[in-house]
């Protein structure tokens, strides 16, 4: 499945340089253990947005007043205590505008995020301040201030603070308005939720007995299954009549069509203008500079390798699939996107033996996430304590403080399950970044898993499910330990975006380690832990569809980069992702559907949605050692945490993953594991 986290990026804009005097504002205190806020009411929010963006523009105005010398204490302190202020109430109201259960809290949380959005984006185009800070270029001994400063430097050129005051008031025009519509796309999107009328229970023929338990006719005798992640996915795992399956696959490929299709347009367009006015060929090209990759044609370049490697995986995927369908129906000649997932659960569990739905037994959904915290904390050594009756958004939300011995370490939220109003994704959020000797690292691992009280039976999670929570878990391990930092441009999670995917998509691993999953993986009913020999043929068949599966995001990659890397005008969204599947998608474009309407990652990682796939070519080096050591090996995890947690932003990655292997990447494993060697 497709996950998500947000980009800590800040979209920057234009700002006049300010016209009033510095005025003197009282700054709140910093306080180590300061916890984010947690707000009730809309009033509660907008009052926090006065205040913090006060303290900010405070820190900012002292910082300009300076008349003597420019030094790191009168000039890049008071720039960091600007931004710690700032995303004191940034982070926190964008995570609200999806999570909140009041309606009223969202919007608010919606409204103050864009207000937030706006005066960051001004900051990055305060020229009074570029020029200040820029003074101290070359003049600072401290090598993780020097860092601090480069990227930020960087940063605000490319807001534009370098352009004349004609091109930055328009970047900040687009930057508001781009701001607007992609939230407008995630709200269509949520807004959206679409069914299928099933007539009878019958018609649920395949599916697992909970969830047909958990669907029973209404009072018209109809059974609705809707779009939503919950339903969608194992309806297509599972369910037998193949025109049902078809029938929720249309409705799923039209969700938030036709509203997204216009709104997805424009904000490309706005893109292109965007990156054009700052002298970019594309927002491609763009998108590449500060990441690992760099340019543009280095991602082509991976991608197209890595597609030509994984083609003729997928084609025999392919035909097995269609092979085994045509044993159901011997007229068969086309595998259809809504077979995909079904056929392959077929093969699984009839030439693997893996079934699923035994599989599931064994991971009842309390007793998994408390197995799941339960690995992480010991890997890296940490203690996860948690808070009773914590202060929270909802009542199903836990909040954990994290130790080191008796040191605190930070805190993570765990909001799990799906409810009204809530983002249907996966992903991780930063509710606060750690600055050392301010404040605590906080992040918010958000799933929408099955609802234990939805049901007075134990609730069981997909086995997808367990590399889902220990994804997300690398990204909130990653954000916590990277967040002891003085700087906080440098702390959590801020190294090149294109290496974001790495803790997360390594931590996936534990998920397939027999020792691992029977520490905690127990058949819900009898106790028992998980066979070894089950987790064995799981492994073994998890060659099967890994073509397939590469050339799906290799297909996602490229039609991204495709969208974000041509001239927008002409742009048809619709012809090229039917082109893009030609050529890298293993399945038939089916008439009548636009997914591009309804993934959210179009409009976040833009064209550099590759970085699943270089995460993952970068994962597959460095899980070497861990697989040479043991997995729960404390050395390894703790070289690993030194080496490529710790350092958040402040080292290259690819400097880490050099101190962590002792050489530099190399993408050699990752091919020979796409090539299903
Ligand atoms: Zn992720």
């Amino acid at each position: 499945m497709v996950l998500v986290i947000l980009s800590t990026t800040v979209l920057a804009a234009c700002n006049k340089p300010d016209e009033k005097p510095p005025t003197e504002v009282a700054e709140p205190p910093l306080t180590y253990l300061d916890s984010p806020p947690i707000w009730n009411t809309p009033q509660e929010i907008e009052a926090t947005l006065a205040a913090q963006l006060n303290s900010s523009n405070a820190s900012i105005n002292k910082l300009l007043a300076v008349t003597g010398d420019r030094t790191l204490e009168n000039t890049l302190i008071p720039y960091n205590d600007a931004l710690i202020e700032f995303e004191r109430v940034y982070y926190p109201a964008y995570e609200m505008s999806q999570l909140h259960p009041d309606t009223a809290v969202r919007e608010t949380a919606d409204a103050c995020y864009q207000e937030a959005q706006k005066f960051i984006s001004g900051l990055y185009r305060n020229t009074g301040l570029y020029a200040a800070l820029a003074v101290l270029e070359g003049r600072l001994d401290d090598p993780e201030a020097t860092r601090f400063l480069e990227l930020t430097l960087r940063d605000f050129r490319l807001s534009g603070v370098d352009k004349d005051e004609t091109t930055r008031d328009r970047l900040q025009v687009l930057d508001e308005r781009i701001t607007g519509l992609v939230q407008e796309f995630d709200r269509n999107l949520a807004a959206d939720v679409r069914y299928i009328e099933l007539e009878s229970v019958e018609d649920m023929a395949g599916m697992p007995e909970d969830f047909i338990a958990s669907h029973q006719p209404d009072e018209n005798g109809k059974i609705r299954i809707s779009t939503q992640f919950t339903e969608y996915y194992p309806f297509m795992d599972y369910a037998e009549r193949e025109d049902l399956r078809r029938a929720l696959y249309m409705e799923h490929g039209q969700v938030a069509y036709p509203a997204n299709e216009a709104v997805l347009k424009e904000i490309i367009e706005l893109r292109d203008e965007y990156a054009a006015l700052l002298g970019y060929e594309s927002w491609a090209a763009y998108q590449a500079v500060g990441k690992m990759a760099g340019k543009k044609e280095v991602i082509y370049d991976f991608l197209e390798r890595t597609a030509e490697l994984a083609l003729p995986q997928a084609e025999l995927d392919i035909q097995s699939l269609l092979a085994r369908k045509q044993q159901d129906d011997p007229a068969a000649d086309t595998l259809w996107s809504w077979d995909g997932s079904y056929y392959s659960s077929k093969i699984l569990s009839e030439e693997y033996a893996v079934d699923s739905q035994e599989l599931r037994q064994y991971f009842e959904i309390e007793s998994t996430k408390d197995g799941i915290l339960g690995i992480v904390a010991d890997l890296f050594g940490l203690e996860f304590r948690l808070v009773p009756n914590a202060d929270a958004w909802h009542s199903s939300v836990e909040v954990y403080e994290i130790f080191e011995g008796e040191k605190p370490v930070g805190r993570f939220y765990l909001d799990l399950y799906p409810r009204e109003g809530k983002t249907t994704w996966f992903s991780s959020g930063p509710m606060q970044t750690g600055v050392t000797g301010v404040q605590l690292p906080a992040a918010i691992l958000i799933g929408n898993f099955p609802d234990p009280s939805s049901s007075d039976e134990p609730v069981l999670m997909e086995y997808g499910d367990v590399s889902t929570f220990l994804h997300e878990m690398g990204h909130v391990m990653h954000f916590i330990l990277g967040g002891n930092h003085q700087w906080v441009g440098l702390s959590g999670w801020a190294c090149e975006w294109d290496f974001v995917e790495v803790p997360s998509t390594l931590l996936e691993y534990w998920a397939s380690d027999v020792d691992v999953l029977q520490r905690f993986a127990k058949h819900y009913q009898s106790g028992e832990p998980i066979p070894a020999e089950l987790i064995a043929k799981l492994n073994k068949a998890k060659g099967f569809n890994l073509g397939s599966w590469v050339m799906g995001q290799t297909f996602y990659s490229m039609v991204f980069l495709s969208y974000y890397d041509q001239d927008a005008k002409d742009l048809d969204l619709l012809a090229t992702w039917q082109e893009m599947m030609l050529k890298y998608n293993p399945y038939p474009y089916v008439s009548g559907t636009h997914p591009y309407t309804s993934i959210g990652h179009v409009v976040d990682y833009t064209s550099t949605y590759y970085t699943y796939l270089w995460s993952q070519a970068i994962v597959v080096d460095i899980f070497s050692k861990f697989k040479e050591n043991g997995l729960m090996d404390r050395a390894t995890a703790l070289a690993y945490r030194r080496a490529i947690l710790e350092p958040g932003g402040a080292v290259a990655a690819k400097e880490m993953v050099r101190n962590f292997l002792g050489r530099d990447y190399s993408f050699d494993a990752f091919n020979q594991w796409v090539a299903g060697k």
